[in-house]
């Protein structure tokens, strides 16, 4: 049975300031139960978050697990220009390296916004210095997703490494069953069958955000989002850590890997050597 990498997107959902603030709580929380598991992961800051609570970034950090960068402001490649997104993404990159007093090389688009569209910040990402990024679901989605792209990590043009979301097939339908909502929802016992069909040089991760965690939250509708959508996302919470316990408890072939970087130097993703972005347009 696998490995998988343990990573989260520190980001802030509220809708403005006025609500009250939950993720250091939670982030707090959820690092002192990965101690116990002896897990460390990669935790993808937004630099806005990471501005307001340096401190979360510094004991991430020091507790052994890789600080990455999930963008300025969480607004997706495909609403950016090429100017802004490479302006914040060099501010937002030095932000997290002065903070934590590490080298920061990977890179999380928001909602997997990698697209067809955003294609031009892959140069940008490797002039910044990013050695890899897990944006891309390759598969279609009614949000982001780049259809056509390898489920196996891979290179692009340029040497920068991708590492794409891992997929299942329900109904037709390829969903990232192993991140956020999909984890919540799906049974144990599915992701586990899931993981048991996984060709072998997919690499396996899972990704959460604190409000995955977060059972104080009170409801509000997300912008530009159907009710339903918000009640789906604002339900099922409480059970989120234990199914990481469950899986590692039940069934003890499944580990959780030590961080993308680590994972990146030991050579084990180089699979697929170049993609030219040109492949999909
Ligand atoms: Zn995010």
């Amino acid at each position: 049975m696998p490995e998988i990498i343990f990573s989260c997107d520190v980001e802030d959902p509220r809708p403005d300031e006025s609500y009250p603030k939950r993720y250091p709580e939670i982030i707090e929380g959820l690092l002192t139960r990965l101690e116990v598991l002896d897990i460390k992961g990669t935790f993808f800051f937004v630099g806005k978050v990471a501005k307001a609570d340096p401190e979360l970034v510094k004991k991430t950090a020091a507790l052994g697990h890789e600080i990455g960068f999930h963008s300025m402001y969480h607004k997706p490649l495909t609403t950016q220009s090429t100017t802004e997104f490479e302006e914040e993404t060099r501010a937002g990159k030095q932000l997290l390296e002065d903070i934590s007093a590490t080298q920061v090389v990977g890179y999380r688009a928001p909602i997997f916004s990698l697209t067809r569209q955003s294609l031009w910040a892959v140069d940008i990402l490797k002039e910044l210095g990013f050695e890899y990024s897990s944006s891309v679901l390759p598969a279609g989605s009614p949000l982001f997703g780049l259809p056509g792209a390898p489920f196996t990590p891979f290179r692009w043009h340029n040497g920068l490494l991708e590492l794409p979301a891992p997929l299942a097939s329900i109904g037709g339908a390829k969903i990232p069953y192993l991140g956020g909502v999909y984890f919540r929802y799906l049974p144990n016992r599915l992701i586990r069958f899931f993981l048991g069909k996984t060709p072998q040089n997919q690499c396996l991760w899972t990704y959460c955000h604190p409000h995955d965690f977060d059972t104080k939250q009170p409801f509000y509708r997300m912008k530009e989002t159907a009710l339903w959508i918000s009640w789906l996302l604002w339900l099922n919470r409480k059970r989120t850590f234990s199914k990481y316990e469950d899986l590692l408890k039940t069934s003890p072939a499944i580990s959780f890997a030590p961080p993308f970087s680590e994972q990146l130097h030991s050579g084990k993703f180089d699979l697929i050597p170049c993609l030219p972005v040109t492949s999909f347009t």
